[in-house]
């Protein structure tokens, strides 16, 4: 079904996609059965990357090679019709719910978009609107066609339904018509909001995106925990928020943009005349409405904000893919239509991929804090994506293998996700033949222990527990952002903390003197206190961050908060003092077994192996008793939790301020428990708080909450909430 625009002869568009001209001649020069060969081979490739993509959120291809195969295939079924069957990748949009999630029927179809990859042909679409509107194919000053150019979110689209003002459902795209219900995951991303500023009925529709920065630490600590890397903050922000547990979802820290209301007045008609205005409304009803957008404009006001942002885009804090072009005006979008997968009236702009050719000068193993030997490439300074790139990690010796790197080799650099560094592949063509391979060192670069790689598995490693390079990294991790948050013991601190003997354990940290610390380097009483306080605060943290901060291998932020959650459920701590319930616990996980943990949901065998080893070895298994015994008193995780099917914890549809000092959690614990009980955590008190919880020292939130009238806890008030006790 290849479909045209406007009078006979003009640009073919199969699929909604458009297609230039000389593709569509090139493939008629094929004839019909070399074509259906081709078809024929590219059509799995692509039904394979799209269930990659969307149900598995781990491409295999870049999107740039899926971008190109596409069009190559379009440009096929516009030359020969007849090739074209309902199921090709053309015609589909996104794939099928996986059945992991509860269905959601679309009431209105969520489509794809027809993509353009230059300047010339967004004019081409510009002259297909002209055309389809009936309107001269010049811009006329009249300002009878306008467009809105928005930046185009790499992220997961999303539609979110609002019913009297308030979120009930939230779904996935899905294949465009069904997707899949992610509402309780929905509710713990906190730019979206609860309730609107006025009681509306309407689906609003937007992406939801994992900034770039949570991408980058989300991603160094898969890398150390052995865990495999998201490809891109698209892949794991789609990963995020299509979990099984929403507490997993609400420690990514997500975000979201709204671009699309659909909201019927009276009469039936939509209530706003275009997009311009839709989004004015879109803010005005509370909801995110990215700032960075042209409106009013014609097809060179549109080339002008593609200028604007080619370069720009990279000091974003979220990654943006190109733009989205949008006819304004409601009854000329209604006029143009769409044709099977996309609107006619609006097309996105893709842009290109940044990569960059340079020399690999060297490749050095780095020790990780698992013993992990990561080869490392040192590359020639090169500026890709907006800065300037001259290291990037290879992963392990397979990598350096399979994409045929050598020292000395010219090789294609781009960023993943338009974060991390990452070289692609080498240039051939380009050796001179002085070029030479990389070998794994024999012994530990650090340590000199003799370097050990399992049977059948891809990673080297230095097995010596003590090696100065892992215990530097492993302390860093235990006290950094995703462990114990030790505010201030940064490398430098670290460093000396060690080389002087004064942390030998981790338990060491929680040991320390101010007098320890004011006579370290460049360090003042002031600060000495300043990190004492940071260490005092840290011996309260949510046993899950604590399990995360031991580093156990295998083990990330998301094992960590189920493993948290069966240890309460298995020692419950309710009705015990708090140091006894830590230390019954230490004391009890060093008889776990592997069968036993894997009655964690999602808890394999590998994994429940790692921890059972980790805890039973006697190398480690005494770590977390030897914290207990330094006066660590982790929080144990609040009992039920919100399911992403949307069966609801007790906080469900609930937003929770907390203020002041609270005797029994630091902050992050009481947020993490809100959390966890699928409600809301806000940094501040408006009428759609539903509870404040004020502690010791409540100042200007608790006036605020006074004010409006919203319910205002005490600590006592704030463990029944979330039993879910009534109020
Ligand atoms: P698309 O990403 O090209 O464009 C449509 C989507 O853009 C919409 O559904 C919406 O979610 C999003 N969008 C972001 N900002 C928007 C805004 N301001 N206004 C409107 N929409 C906005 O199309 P698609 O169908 O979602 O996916 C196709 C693309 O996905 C491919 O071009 C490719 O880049 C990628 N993909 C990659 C692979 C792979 O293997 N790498 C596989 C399948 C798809």
């Amino acid at each position: 079904m290849s479909e045209s625009i406007g009078p006979a002869g003009e640009v073919p568009v199969a699929g909604g996609l458009p297609v230039a001209e000389e593709a569509v001649e090139a493939a008629r020069t094929l004839g019909f059965d070399a074509a259906q060969v081709r078809h024929s081979e590219l059509v799995p490739v692509l039904q394979r990357a799209s269930e990659l993509y969307y149900q598995q959120d781990a491409p295999e291809l870049s999107d740039a090679e899926y971008d190109r195969l596409m069009r190559e295939l379009v440009a096929i079924e516009a030359a020969f019709p007849a090739l074209v069957t309902p199921d090709s990748p053309t015609q589909r949009v996104g794939a099928a719910p996986t059945g992991t999630f509860g269905e959601v029927v679309h009431r209105r179809p969520m489509l794809s978009l027809g993509n353009v990859f230059d300047e010339d042909e967004l004019r081409a679409f510009d002259a297909r609107v002209r055309r389809g509107l009936g309107l001269p194919a010049a811009p006329e000053p009249a300002n009878e066609l306008r467009y809105v150019a928005e930046l185009k979110i790499d992220g997961l689209a999303i539609s979110l339904r609002y019913e009297k003002g308030r979120f009930v459902q939230g779904a996935t795209r899905g294949d465009g018509s069904t997707g899949e219900d992610v509402t309780a995951n929905l509710r713990t991303i906190s730019v979206l909001p609860d309730r609107l500023r006025e009681a509306a009925t309407c689906e609003v529709r937007g992406e939801v995106y994992m900034p770039k920065a949570e991408f980058a630490r989300i991603n160094a600590e898969r890398e150390e925990a052995g865990l495999p890397t998201y490809a891109n903050p698209r892949n794991s922000g789609a990963g995020s928020l299509r979990q099984q547990d929403s507490r997993i979802t609400a420690a990514r820290r997500l975000s979201s943009w709204s671009y699309q209301l659909i909201e019927d007045g009276a009469d039936g008609r939509p209530t706003t005349a275009g997009q311009s205005d839709a989004l004015a409304r879109l803010e005005a009803l509370g909801f995110p409405v990215n700032p960075n957008r042209a409106e009013g404009v014609d097809i060179d006001g549109v080339i002008a904000f593609l200028h604007e942002w080619r370069e720009k885009r990279h000091d974003l804090p979220y990654e943006t893919d190109g733009m989205v072009v949008k006819v304004d005006r409601v009854d000329q979008q209604e006029r143009l239509g769409m044709v099977s997968r996309a609107p006619r009236w609006a097309i996105a702009y893709k842009f290109p991929p940044e990569q960059v050719e340079t020399v690999l000068e060297d490749i050095v193993p780095y020790v990780g804090r698992t013993g992990t030997l990561t080869p490392v490439a040192y590359l020639r300074a090169a500026k890709v994506a907006g800065s300037t790139v001259a290291r990037a990690t290879l992963h392990n010796l397979d990598e350096v293998r399979r994409k045929d790197l050598r020292i000395g080799d010219w090789v294609v650099l781009q960023k993943a996700g338009d974060v991390i560094p990452e070289v692609v592949r080498s240039i051939p063509e380009r050796r001179t033949g002085a070029e030479h391979e990389f070998e794994m060192p024999a012994a530990c670069p650090v340590c000199g222990t003799a370097i050990v790689r399992d049977e059948g598995a891809v990673r080297h490693y230095c097995p010596n527990t003590t090696c100065p390079a892992r215990l530097a990294q492993e302390f860093a991790h235990f006290a950094g952002r995703g462990g114990m948050d030790i505010e201030g013991a940064g490398w430098a601190v670290l460093e000396q903390l060690l080389a002087r003997g004064l942390v030998k354990t981790r338990g060491d940290f929680y040991r320390l003197t101010v007098d320890d610390l004011a006579a370290l380097d460049r360090f003042g009483r002031k600060s000495a206190e300043n990190l004492m306080a940071a260490i005092e605060k840290s011996r309260r943290r949510p046993l899950a961050r604590v399990l995360n901060a031991l580093g156990i291998p295998q083990v990330g932020e998301s094992t960590a908060i189920d493993l948290a959650s069966w240890i309460a459920s298995r020692w419950p701590s309710e009705s015990m003092d708090p140091g006894e319930w830590i230390l019954l616990v230490a004391r009890e996980l060093r008889g776990v077994t592997a069968d036993e943990l894997q009655e964690i949901p999602g808890i394999g065998a590998v994994v429940a192996g790692a921890i059972a080893a980790y805890f039973t070895n006697p190398e480690t298994a005494g770590i977390l008793g030897d914290l207990v015994a330094a006066g660590i008193l982790p929080v144990p995780p609040a009992g039920r939790v919100a399911s992403a099917s949307g069966a609801a914890g007790p906080l469900a549809g609930k937003t929770v301020v907390v203020t002041g000092t609270l005797a029994g959690w630091d902050r992050a614990a009481a947020e993490e428990a809100v959390r966890a009980a699928g409600g809301k955590a806000a940094g501040s008190v408006s009428k759609n708080t539903s509870y404040v919880v004020a502690g010791e020292g409540a100042g200007s939130k608790l006036a605020k909450a006074t004010e409006l009238g919203v319910p205002v806890l005490d600590e006592e008030g704030f463990r029944k909430l979330l039993a879910g006790e009534p109020e």
